[in-house]
């Protein structure tokens, strides 16, 4: 299929998992949505070649949670398995699947970190009392399955996230022997960043006739000069003064990950005396449009933003990016550093890596293929602590920390069940277009085409979920400050 326009209401999505899109402001699918979400729903298997970043998380969670409403599923056994590599990808995934699943009835358990009893004892009771879907680290998993606390034998099914990753880690076996537990019949969606022959084997292995959905990776332009100074988080201003003594910022963007930081950074940039100015999504649009006018017309030195001005700015002449915190992911990294080298220019990009960020720089460099050069710190600053370096291993050596994280995870949540909220719908509140109720159908046939045609045609570019009036809440329901999160919330 190519990847035109898809819009959620287009899919064969259940009701349910339409309203908590609407609530998220999610309206458009990306391409591995658009090309996966389909024959998910059609119960194939899917193997995807994509990377965080993608919206591959919504890819087979959407299709999951309708296939888990449409069809009977028993109540007492785990139906479907989802397994990602590190707790850090599970704890994405688990708060995904706490908006998508907001309004439907789908219960979910996570288990993936903790290393206390209690949190065994919550877990294990948890998995025993039935989930629709658990999500988990392999090692977890493992260990419930040999202590026989999680049966599998009726799980229909599965997911494997990040599956290159997971093999990097150590855990092919782990995979294996999980597998072995669940039923032949059963649907397995694989993704993985990368498509080496040994996930292409395990494809084989644990997949039956897979649709293939290969999302192609942007690359950073050749013409980008690229390099990290990997360094502690504290020593980070004197590292940004050092690149900044080097070559003083003139048309540099300077990216940060949290609006807050934006704010605090640019003030403190100012008093030292740069031509600096903010940029994040708090101010009004106005005010943001005088921003990036002066800089345009080269009136600010250095634009200090979020991601909000990593894609589709015009302005060709931008000589350096820093990232002052790695970006979440790979696509983020080329978009941020893609504002520079255009128009056929040099620039050059440069990303500091404290403490925080070694699990993005390992991201990004795993899902580019690249290695970007070390830069040397400037005297008086501190190496980071070898702990945690994040500089890849040989292929085949095992990663102490990745494996300890996965095998047992540390500190953090651990079993959690949600539940989708049941709300009672307002009254006359039935998204347009359904016909649950027979008033609805006689409506409905009574509609003239012309009528229909014209209402189908502004819903395609409409979201036509439930409205209710403002102020009012259904009983049951959680408040605002509470509901899906909306995407893009640091900007
Ligand atoms: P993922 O690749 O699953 O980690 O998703 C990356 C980010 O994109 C997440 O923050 C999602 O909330 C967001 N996202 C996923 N799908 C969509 C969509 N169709 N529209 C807007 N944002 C999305």
């Amino acid at each position: 299929m190519p990847d035109e326009e898809i819009f959620f209401e287009d899919l064969d999505l259940s009701d349910d998992v339409l309203d908590a899109l609407y609530d998220m402001r999610f309206e458009k699918c990306t391409p591995v949505q658009a090309r996966c979400i389909p024959p998910i729903l059609e119960n194939r298997d899917v193997l995807g070649v994509a990377q965080t970043g993608t919206g591959k998380t919504a890819a087979y969670l959407l299709p999951l949670l309708t296939l888990l409403q449409r069809h009977e599923h028993p109540a007492d056994s785990v139906n479907c398995l989802v397994i990602a590599p590190t707790r850090e990808l599970a704890r994405q995934i688990d708060q995904a699947l706490q908006g998508f699943a907001y309004y439907t009835r789908v219960n979910a358990v996570a288990v993936y970190g903790g290393n206390d009893g209690v949190r065994y004892e919550q877990e294990r009771r948890s998995l025993q009392a039935g989930a629709d879907i658990v999500l988990a680290t392999p090692g977890r998993l493992i260990t419930h399955l040999q202590l026989g606390t999680l049966d599998l034998s009726r799980t229909t099914h599965l997911v494997l996230d990040e599956a290159d990753r997971m093999l990097d880690m150590g855990f092919a076996d782990d995979i294996l022997s999980i597998v072995k537990q669940m039923p032949a019949e059963r649907q397995t969606i694989l993704f993985s960043a990368t498509m080496p022959p040994k996930i292409a084997e395990l494809a084989r292995t644990v997949m039956h006739d897979p649709v293939e959905v290969e999302i192609a990776v942007s690359k950073p332009a050749e013409n980008i000069q690229q390099s990290v100074y990997l360094c502690r988080e504290g020593d980070k201003p004197l590292v940004l003064r050092h690149i900044f003594d080097k070559q003083p910022p003139q048309r540099v963007i300077l990216f940060c990950s949290s609006k807050q930081k934006v704010k605090e950074l640019s003030i403190v940039l100012q008093r030292k005396g740069y031509n600096a100015r903010a940029m994040h999504s708090d101010l009004e649009q106005s005010e943001r449009d005088e921003v990036m006018q002066l800089f345009r017309s080269q009136q600010i030195d250095l634009l200090v933003a979020t991601d909000i001005v990593a894609r589709g700015i015009d302005i060709d002449d931008i000589t350096m990016v820093i990232n002052y915190d790695a970006p979440h992911d790979a696509e983020d990294y080329v978009h941020r550093i893609g504002r520079t080298a255009r128009a056929g220019r040099q620039g050059c990009a440069v990303t500091l890596i404290g403490e925080r960020d070694r699990y993005g720089l390992q991201n990004i460099e795993r899902t580019l293929q690249i290695e970007i050069p070390r830069a040397e710190l400037p005297e008086g600053v501190r190496p980071p602590s070898s702990e945690g370096d994040s500089r890849k291993r040989p292929a085949g050596q095992r990663g102490k920390d990745s494996k300890r994280e996965g095998k047992q995870g540390g500190e953090g949540s651990s079993a959690k069940r949600h539940r989708g909220g049941h709300r009672t719908r307002p009254q006359g509140a039935q998204a347009a277009g359904q016909s649950s109720q027979p008033g609805d159908q006689v409506a409905a046939q009574a509609a003239t085409d012309g009528a229909k045609a014209d209402e189908q045609k502004k819903r395609r570019h409409k979201p036509r979920r439930r409205k209710r009036p403002a102020g009012e809440r259904p009983a049951g329901e959680r408040p605002a400050d509470e509901r899906p999160a909306e995407p893009n919330q640091n900007e």
